[in-house]
């Protein structure tokens, strides 16, 4: 693949450019304009000395693809241009990124300070995997950047953020934590799936090591999984080596799939996160939804924040039903634009409560400490009308409301209907 002879760079593009020249600045093999899916497991050589220079890293090319393949390449220089990143590594979903990463970084006797609120599988690492190496873990409320400090100064090797969090979209102020993670030497990592590189570049604010699930926003479809790394050279050949060994590698048909969701993100993200606000606006007007969380809203406790370090503030909405999972039960199934389901991210419009997406791997007792409701439901906002999202909510909620107003008419009206 050679690079086009009148290739200008993306230096000064804005992010929509880039999500669809990153990486492809280049002709592929036959002149093709799409990058080829190169499926070979193996990549054949008649000159053994040229082997031994590829093999070696001393002369580029391909030898096996667990270690590096030409799609999956293209792959992470695209996300390396969207996050303006000098180097990218791809997984094969999120969770093997989140979990490689924190096996790249941590050994034992070393320590990890991050929040109680992260994805349900990344507080799983924590509670169950990490302290079973000798790790020690320690997780703070969310809310209180003086404990999250505090507990950053008595000494750690990595500091882990995810903002904004799932599913109840709290913000933590990166800055403010990359400066004391900075103080005592700390490596910062940041989930930065809810917000997508359109919306926030955390390496851009001091972040270290930046991962997204590119299974949501960034393939966009809800066809396929995989999980990208972002960072400095030298701390990515250490997390290649890591997935190299250990073998949770992209296959290049995901690549691909990935590559051509991202060419559209921008144009996605700018229709949800519209939609999204509205919807978020509309949920606090209904008598039946107790509190609403969409860092866009005025009264979100970290509005300034998010103001500060997002450009957007995303596509995702969730909001706590009064009558818990009752309500819930009733809710979701009239919807009529939507997949109730455990994804989010997608074309579609996808509702799903805490207990059955983020959290479904964590028990009631866990998710209670968590503060996660049994009512809170998670709204990932799709590219439909948002007019047409709009109607099927207040249609969905005059159900539930006719329902509750016959209920206290009719005592015999059974709870556990629906
Ligand atoms: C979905 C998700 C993950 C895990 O990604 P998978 O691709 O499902 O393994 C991690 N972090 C966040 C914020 C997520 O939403």
């Amino acid at each position: 693949m050679n690079k086009k002879p009148d290739s200008a760079g993306l230096d000064n593009a804005g992010a929509g450019t880039r999500a669809v020249w990153g990486g492809e600045q280049v002709r592929h093999p036959y002149n093709a304009t799409q990058a080829p899916i190169v499926l070979s497991a193996a990549y054949g050589y008649d000159d053994i000395d040229v082997w031994y220079d590829v093999a070696m890293g001393i002369a580029p090319g391909f030898i096996y693809s667990r270690m590096s393949n030409p799609t999956v390449e293209t792959l992470e220089a695209k996300i390396g241009e969207l996050e303006k990143a000098e180097s990218a590594v791809a997984f094969s979903s999120g969770m093997a990124a989140i979990s490689s990463v924190l096996y790249t970084f941590l050994a034992q006797g070393d320590r990890v300070v991050s929040t109680k609120d992260s994805y349900g599988g990344t507080n799983k690492i924590f509670e169950e995997f990490l302290p079973r190496t000798g790790v020690e873990v320690t997780l703070c409320e969310t809310f209180d950047h003086e404990a999250i400090e505090r507990e950053i100064a008595r000494g750690c090797q990595v500091v882990y953020l995810e903002t904004p969090t799932n599913p109840t979209l709290k913000i933590l102020d990166i800055q403010r934590l990359v400066a004391a993670a900075k103080r005592v030497g700390a490596l910062v990592v940041a989930d930065n799936t809810f917000a997508t590189p359109l919306n926030q570049n955390p390496l851009a604010l001091g972040v270290d090591v930046v991962i997204h699930s590119a299974t949501k926003f960034l393939s966009g479809h809800g066809d396929v999984l995989g999980g990208l790394v972002c960072g400095s050279e030298a701390l990515m050949a250490k997390v290649r080596h890591y997935r190299e060994i250990n073998g949770a590698t992209l296959d290049p048909l995901s690549a691909y799939m990935i590559i051509r969701g991202m060419k559209t993100l921008v144009l996605r993200m700018r229709q949800q996160q519209h939609s999204a606000r509205a919807l978020a606006e509309f949920l606090c007007t209904e008598p039946l939804v107790a509190s609403v969380n969409y860092p866009g809203l005025a009264d979100h406790p970290n509005h300034a924040v998010a103001c500060a370090q997002m450009g957007g503030f995303g596509a995702i909405v969730s909001f706590v039903l009064v009558g818990g999972m009752d309500s819930v039960k009733l809710l979701l199934p009239r919807l009529r634009f939507a997949h109730c389901a455990g994804n989010l991210g997608a074309v579609e419009t996808i509702y799903g409560p805490a207990r059955t997406t983020s959290h479904v791997e964590n028990t009631l007792e866990e998710r209670q400490a968590l503060g996660i409701s049994e009512g809170l439901v998670r709204v990932s906002v799709g590219i439909e009308d948002t007019d047409d999202l709009l109607d099927d909510l207040k249609q969905a909620f005059a159900f539930v409301r006719g329902l509750r107003d016959d209920k206290s008419q009719q005592p015999a009206f059974s709870e556990g209907v629906n």
